[in-house]
């Protein structure tokens, strides 16, 4: 990663390291939910979306924040924030790489296989943390983006989608992105240091 690109980064992210919380829960090694978890039930098609990916849920809470590798990602309903570079993000669904804002999180606790006669290995004892984003259309065809000053490595011209919601494992999260919308495009930038990390 170029010194550049390195000082980008530490000026975009800076204020999102480093985030002290008493409410944080391990997703799995540097991933944490933070902050409270509520309750909550989810429109059909939520709860749709999520049982695709997951099968059978019982019970469904949602927070709004997570911590990825020492840096805060909001989701949009996180009302302390209005900034679109704490909730873009890069994330993998089905083995392909996407693009979206983040509307929530949920945690997800899974339905019984066996009431009654449950087993330590029954799904219902392990929750599975979720994101429901809004996914962009990622534009390769547009003759704009041919100019030199749009032919930059690591910045994608995105479209906003309507009817866009997506859900991902929060563990399939790769990176936060920085968002950046102009007249006739919107871009996601990414910085390369962390695609490698798994
Ligand atoms: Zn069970």
């Amino acid at each position: 990663m170029s010194k550049e690109l390195l000082f980008c980064e530490e000026m975009y992210f800076r204020h999102h390291y480093k985030v002290k919380c008493n409410l944080q829960q391990e997703i799995k090694i540097n991933i944490s939910a933070i902050g409270l978890q509520k309750v909550y039930k989810p429109s059909a098609w939520i709860k749709c979306l999520a049982e695709n990916l997951l099968g059978k849920i019982n019970t469904f809470m949602t927070f709004q924040r997570i911590l990825l590798k020492n840096k805060v990602i909001h989701s949009v309903d996180y009302k302390r924030v209005t900034k679109r570079n704490s909730y873009t993000v890069k994330y993998v669904r089905h083995s392909k790489t996407y693009f979206g804002f983040i509307k929530y999180f949920l945690k997800c606790s899974m339905k019984c296989l066996l009431p009654g006669s449950c087993t330590k290995k029954c799904p219902c004892k392990i929750a599975n943390f979720i994101a429901i984003l809004d996914e962009f259309q990622v534009v390769n065809d547009d003759p704009l983006l041919q100019l030199p000053m749009y032919n930059l490595p690591h910045l994608i011209p995105v479209l906003k989608k309507t009817n866009s919601q997506q859900c991902c494992y929060v563990s399939d999260i790769k990176e936060l992105c920085f968002f950046i919308d102009s007249k006739n495009h919107d871009f996601v930038m990414v910085f390369p240091n962390t695609i490698e990390s798994d």
